[in-house]
């Protein structure tokens, strides 16, 4: 994708903060990051998101994440740690480009990366579950 920034940035086109790199990824640190350390495991292939990225290039996204998480938690000291991927604007994603965030969390760092729990019902619970699952 010629016109894709992570494209650019995972294939050393543009300089980046880069933590980690093997053939098929490079981790950089994010440029607006919700704590300190918060960064981005980057394919060097492009993919939008979840439903195009091939399931081997999702199980090594997840090792390369699981290496630099244990890194971050030795080196930064984190107490905590989220690993969030966004997948189409209405569930946040900005680049269109699958990127896993890792964000490490500290006691003290007044982030929210919450949600509101809303209260189904059974029933609407079993609904969900079936519409899913089939009955
Ligand atoms: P999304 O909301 O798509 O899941 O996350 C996109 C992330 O990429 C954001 O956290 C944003 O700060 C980060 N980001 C966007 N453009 C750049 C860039 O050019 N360089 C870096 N290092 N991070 C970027
Ligand atoms: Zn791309």
């Amino acid at each position: 994708m010629s016109d894709c920034i992570f494209c650019k940035i995972a294939n050393g086109e543009i300089p980046s903060n880069t933590i980690y790199e093997n053939s098929d990824f490079r981790v950089i640190l994010d440029n607006g990051p919700a704590t300190k350390g918060h960064a981005l495991v980057l394919p060097k292939a492009h993919y939008a998101d979840l439903f195009e990225i091939p399931e081997e290039t999702l199980a090594g996204a997840a090792k390369v994440a699981k290496e630099v998480a244990s890194n971050m938690k030795e080196k930064l000291g984190c107490d905590g740690l989220n690993l969030v991927q966004n997948n189409g604007s209405a569930a946040g994603q900005t680049v269109m480009h699958f990127h896993l965030h890792i964000i490490p969390r500290y006691s003290n760092d007044c982030q929210h990366i919450l949600w509101k729990p809303t209260q189904p019902s059974a029933e609407e619970l079993v609904a969900i579950k079936n519409t899913i699952v089939g009955e």
